[in-house]
């Protein structure tokens, strides 16, 4: 691959509009422009990056013996209606309709679609189990799509879903797809964490998630440093024993005085101000510290403290938090990364009172305001119970952390398929319903969290696995100088001829210029080749995490990189 025949096309400027680590490199290296809003163009670049992802998933899913197959991203109302889903899914389901007026969805996931293919395709137990992947774009009509692919509106999802006669036979899978969500993550080079999702309805262990790690997350995690106990914080929360009654009480003492900053926050959150006053008021009764402060953008300092009307929450003097302050108006939390405020915990806000943030006793902070943001209405419950007892009994403490959610494997049981009438002859030659699994990786999501995780000032650091190249080899002057050419041109063929997925930097700009653009893209390994170093038979090597290049011979450059 040659970068002069490539396209690739970088900034300095900073965009103003991505508040996001990730969004902001993504757009500066160039690899994704946006159509409109939640929709995003991959450049060639940005391809490369989202195919490597791509190309490891598929094989961990074939590994685990899932085989693909491809649903159409538009589905026909009817089907959707036959589980209920129609009007479940609400706002996010994006509904078209065709010539003859009849009305369809733009998938946002393929449950039903998946359980209409089994019925078609299974007859017999003998044919199970199965399990049918697909990557495949998704559409969810995201009440805030935002930090460019990491929550857009269109994105790539790999979606698998498993049939099964037995419920045991159900769970084999899920944990077989557990491991392979693992090697995936790890293959990938993320630091990852599986944790217990809130299965809802379903209820049991029977949902969790894959998230990444990073402070920049919008989600919430519960750690035992006692166990391997790991949830995300709506399953920690719903865990916890007596909390509605915990919730009611304290709802009862913010309700009132609060009403019109509720209002204002669940106007901004889309939430419904029912919803809100029960996310402040399990916040609060949960041990929170509580400010409610303004979205004014020149405010740097918040002074936490006694908020008019929330008796009985903590005051915790003590506390120090740094929370951001984003561009949205009014939106405070570490989603935001963009200008730093201190918050004193000393005076009284009440009069500043707008929005909510919070943090708990070990310093965490998180923006209250994104609580619960996409569950369904909060089932509250009271966070100080599951740091006290339940889970916490195994003498561990429980630390939060945030995190980025790539992955989510579900058993799902037997209501598609008993909605959609998925049968099978079972050994008696009976009808019986198929149990199924499913199985989600954000594809597309991966990328951007990969970034939050691996950057530094100068730009993303890509894993090995994820990297556009592998290595890049520069060239110093190529339309001037014919030798200097000549012997990066056989280096790349030997990079190449060693496995590695390599490029030519071709393109004639300044050293300068042209490393700042390889630092940008995350390239992980840099090679210059230079008349100078020619001369010398040396070319300078520097891996995109250490500080310093180094002065390299062929066979110890080609070792080293091998
Ligand atoms: P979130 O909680 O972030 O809204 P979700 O729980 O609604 O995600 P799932 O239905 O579990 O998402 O979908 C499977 C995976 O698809 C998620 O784990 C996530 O990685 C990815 N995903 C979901 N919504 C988006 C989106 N708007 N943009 C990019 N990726 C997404
Ligand atoms: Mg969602
Ligand atoms: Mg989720
Ligand atoms: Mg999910």
């Amino acid at each position: 691959m040659r970068l002069s025949q490539f396209h690739l096309h970088t900034t300095k400027e900073t965009p103003s509009d991505a508040e996001l680590t990730s969004h902001r490199l993504m757009l500066r290296a160039g690899m994704i422009r946006k159509l409109a809003s939640g929709l995003y163009t991959w450049s060639p670049l940005g391809l490369r990056v989202l195919r490597k992802v791509e190309r490891i998933v598929r094989e961990e899913m074939e590994r685990a013996g899932a085989v693909e197959f491809q649903i159409p991203t538009i589905q026909p109302k009817e089907l959707w209606e036959t589980t209920g889903r129609w009007e479940k899914f609400g706002p996010q389901l994006l509904k078209i309709k065709d010539r003859k007026d009849q009305v369809f969805c733009y998938s946002p996931t393929a449950e039903e679609a998946a359980a209409d293919f089994a019925r078609q395709e299974l007859s017999s137990y003998k044919q199970l189990p199965v399990n049918f992947f697909q990557i495949q774009t998704k559409f969810r009509d995201e009440i805030r799509p935002r930090f460019g692919v990491m929550r857009s509106r269109e994105f790539l999802m790999k979606d698998a879903y498993s049939f099964h006669l037995h419920d045991d036979c159900l769970v084999r899978e899920y944990e077989n797809m557990k491991a392979a969500y693992s090697r995936i993550f790890t293959r990938l080079g993320l630091d990852f964490r599986m944790v217990q999702a809130d299965s809802g309805a379903i209820g049991g262990d029977a949902s969790q998630e894959f998230h990444v790690i990073a402070d920049s997350g919008e989600d919430a995690l519960v750690f035992s440093t006692g166990s391997d106990y790991a949830a995300n914080m709506e399953a920690a929360v719903a865990a916890a024993p007596g909390a509605r009654a915990a919730a009611s009480e304290a709802m009862r003492k913010v309700e009132t005085p609060t009403q019109k900053t509720c209002e204002a926050v669940a106007e901004l959150l889309g939430l419904g101000l029912e919803r809100t006053v029960k996310s402040i008021a399990l916040m609060t009764e949960a041990g929170f510290v509580l400010a409610l402060v303004r979205g004014d953008h020149e405010v740097n300092e918040i002074k936490l403290g006694k908020v008019e009307g929330l008796q009985g929450h903590r005051m915790a003097g003590e506390a120090e938090i740094t929370a951001h302050l984003g561009s949205e108006p009014g939106f405070l939390g570490p989603l935001n990364p963009v200008k730093p405020i201190r918050i004193v915990a000393d005076r009284d806000v009440a009069a500043m009172a707008d929005f909510v943030i919070g943090a708990n006793e070990a310093g965490f902070h998180f923006a209250g305001v994104n609580w619960g943001r996409d569950l369904p209405e909060p089932d509250v419950a009271d966070i100080r119970n599951a740091k006290a007892g339940d889970r916490a009994s195994d003498g561990g403490e429980l630390k939060i952390a945030r995190g980025i959610e790539v992955g989510h494997v579900f058993q799902l049981g037997r209501q598609y398929a008993q909605a959609l009438k998925a049968t099978v002859l079972d050994e008696n030659g009976k009808a019986a319903v198929m149990a199924m699994g499913c199985y989600g990786i954000g594809i597309s999501r991966i990328v951007a969290a990969a970034i939050e995780q691996n950057h530094d000032e100068a730009g993303i650091i890509w894993p090995a696995a994820m990297a556009p190249w592998q290595v890049v080899v520069c060239v110093i002057n190529p339309k001037q100088d014919e030798a200097v050419a000549t012997a990066a041109a056989e280096l790349l063929a030997q990079l190449q001829a060693a496995g590695l997925d390599a490029a030519l930097d071709d393109r004639g700009l300044r050293p300068g210029q042209m490393f700042a653009d390889m630092e940008l893209i995350g390239v992980p390994h840099r090679v210059v080749v230079s008349e100078r170093g020619l001369a010398a038979g040396t070319y300078e090597y520097r891996s995109r995490s250490a500080s310093e290049a180094e002065s390299l011979d062929r066979e110890t450059l080609l070792a080293r990189l091998a």
